[in-house]
């Protein structure tokens, strides 16, 4: 094989994988400040919730099942940007998305079509393994990479980054005895959860044919007597097209990926030709997918190690950088194959439970984090936080460590970075960038609205003014867990135009107001190829959220913003926006006739 020249690149942070946890990473240590590279092997972002592949990512609010639960920070951005600017779910709209927010952000440098395939490993006096460099190729380019950096993620799903640099890992199914974990098997083994192929399908105005591929395999009404396929229509299909849980998900992707087209399109062929589906007459095929969708394959092994007990108990950790709330979703490995057995055995609970850091980082190397999929679980304990948005939210806190610890550490070692001061600062820095922790609020000694006394020209007697600097910024549910209450966090006026004005103790430079708005918890929000999980969704503006309003300092108006659509907002002011009264005033929302406010920081 002919040698391809090598470029070498210097950073702080390299990522490796550009789905939602690995995005998310990237965007969140670049925005803190530190210098990025990331790295993804396909020519899209976004892994599993790409064009690529079309899975809907979902969150701890379970399909809106669970009002209130949805993920904020960096998720919701993407996906609210995403519901105003492509209302008609254009998956590559989304792509173009993604790749915009990666490829605008100063601080990241993003390499498409480059596969991480190696990594500089070095042991030092005290047998602290750490990487210093990763190797990287994009053949279309005909060319090499050699990236040093201080600190690594392993998004890849897979775990390839880890696995070259030697970090413990696991795969497969623990045995009850292993954790104790119910919903483990007696005897452990190496299968894991199955991939899957979805397709897309468009109804037209007469009768379509479909003549199957000799090569597709045949499904009977037996085979598919637990698996569903509605009959009202045929737009989106189907989860349940899994396969190769049994197998290696990395060494046989090959015979995956055939089987799965073989199943997809036999069940498409009996949709259309078995009789059963008149309905699917006018329906045809406009997009399958030929990547397998990957749930599940290494699982990295960090100093803790999430379990049943952590999800079903709603365990608190101290060093909690992210949530989950979907059900522990378990899926037999041969899929299809199974066919007497229910495709997924859902165990359901209605409270949101904690992610700790140590659940995100290398056991044995000191630099290495990881997010996504791959994090340190076992099989039940990952088959609840395995969906996107959880994964996006854990990316956002690996990426935010990484940013933050760069200052602080000399060599890179996470494990000694995890003070309880540095995690209380971690914490803080995620709230500011609109993360969500359970029972963790806004303490941040810097922002002035703290110390300010706020008033509002009306307020709703159960939503008062006051609301926007009590540290939380949702309203909360009793059924979040013990730590929570029905709860309301939001000044709410009774009618609009609307103002908050917060007077602070002397006159100050007020330098940047941080706005947090409401854009409709109670809801679920994501990109969906279903029609019936898109109609319960708002497409556009969500009717909440408050669209035009202005900043004054001491009366003068400083800032005027007339089409926002985001949940929160940074706004750099003037500099010589120096007073002692600062008023927002709202003078619109979308679909509203009051205003609502989560939350106002100010900051020097
Ligand atoms: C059919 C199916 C249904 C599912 N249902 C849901 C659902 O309804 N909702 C939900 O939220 N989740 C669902 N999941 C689970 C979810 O999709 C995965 O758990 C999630 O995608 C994991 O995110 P990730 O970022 O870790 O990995 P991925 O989404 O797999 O992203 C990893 C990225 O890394 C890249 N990569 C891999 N190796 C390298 C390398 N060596 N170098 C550079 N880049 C690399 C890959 O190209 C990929 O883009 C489903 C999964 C499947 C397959």
């Amino acid at each position: 094989m002919p040698d391809l020249p090598v470029k070498s690149l210097e950073t702080d942070f390299l990522v490796a994988g550009g789905g939602l946890a690995g995005v998310c990473a990237a965007i969140a240590a670049a925005r803190n400040g530190a210098r990025v590279v990331l790295l993804q092997d396909r020519s899209v972002l976004g892994g599993n919730a790409s064009s690529e592949i079309k899975m809907h990512a979902a969150g701890a609010d379970c399909h809106g099942s669970k009002p209130g639960a949805r993920e904020s920070g960096l998720i919701e951005e993407f996906f609210l940007e995403d519901t105003v600017r492509n209302p008609h779910r254009s998956y590559s709209q989304w792509d173009l998305l993604l790749y915009e927010k990666a490829k605008c952000e100063p601080n990241l440098t993003l390499l498409l079509d480059t596969d991480c395939i190696g990594a500089d490993v070095i042991t030092d006096a005290n047998q602290l393994k750490r990487i210093t460099a990763v190797h990287a190729v994009r053949q279309s380019g005909e060319e090499a990479f050699h990236i040093a950096a201080r600190y690594f993620a392993d998004c890849t799903g897979d775990g390839r980054l880890g696995l070259e640099a030697g970090a413990d890992f696991t795969i497969g199914r623990e045995a009850k005895s292993a954790f104790g974990e119910t919903l483990a098997l007696d005897i452990a083994d190496r299968q894991t959860l199955g991939s899957s192929i979805l397709f897309t399908a468009r109804k037209h105005s007469t009768p379509q044919p479909f003549v199957a591929p000799a090569w597709v395999r045949k499904f009977s009404d037996a085979d598919l007597k637990l698996r569903w396929i509605p009959t009202s229509s045929y737009e989106y299909g189907y989860w349940w097209f899994e396969w190769g849980g049994q197998l290696d998900t990395i060494k046989d992707s090959e015979v995956i990926r055939h089987e799965l087209l073989r199943i997809a399109l036999g069940v498409w062929d009996y949709v259309k030709n078995s009789g059963r589906h008149p309905g699917a007459a006018p329906w045809a095929l406009d997009w399958v997918g030929t990547i397998p969708g990957k749930r599940e394959s290494r699982r990295f092994i960090g100093p803790h190690v999430l379990t049943e007990h952590d999800v079903l108990g709603g365990t608190l950790f101290p060093d909690q950088v992210a949530y989950g709330g979907w059900a522990i979703d378990l899926h037999p490995p041969s899929g299809v194959d199974a066919v007497k057995e229910q495709p997924y055995t859902p165990t359901h609970f209605p409270h949101l439970y904690s992610l700790p850091l140590r659940s995100y980082y290398s056991r044995n190397i000191a630099n290495l984090f990881f997010a996504g999929r791959n994090i340190s679980a076992t099989h039940v304990g990952f088959a609840s936080p395995r969906v996107m948005k959880t994964c996006a939210i854990g990316g956002q806190a690996i990426g935010t460590a990484a940013a933050v610890w760069l200052k602080k550490s000399k060599d890179n070692n996470i494990a000694e970075l995890t003070t309880s001061a540095n995690l209380h600062a971690l914490q803080q820095t995620l709230l500011r960038d609109d993360a969500f922790l359970l029972g963790v609020k806004n303490d941040d000694p810097l922002d002035l609205a703290r110390t300010a006394l706020v008033s509002a020209s009306s307020e709703n007697v159960v939503a008062p003014a006051s609301h926007v600097i009590d540290g939380i910024t949702r309203d909360l549910k009793a059924t979040f867990g013990p730590w929570s209450s029905d709860s309301i966090h939001h000044w709410e006026s009774e009618r609009l135009p609307a103002s908050l004005t917060f007077k602070l103790p002397k006159i100050t430079a007020v330098r940047e107001v941080h706005l947090t708005f409401d854009t409709g918890f109670e809801r679920e929000l994501t990109l969906s190829a279903s029609d019936s999980l898109t109609a319960r969704m708002v497409r556009g503006p969500q009717p909440e959220t408050v669209r035009h309003y202005r900043i004054f300092c001491d009366g003068q108006l400083v800032l005027e913003e007339t089409n926002n659509y985001l949940r929160k907002r940074v706004h750099r002011l003037p500099a010589q926006s120096s007073g002692r009264l600062i008023t927002l005033e709202i003078l619109a929302a979308h679909g509203i006739s009051v205003a609502r406010v989560f939350e106002v920081r100010l900051y020097s």
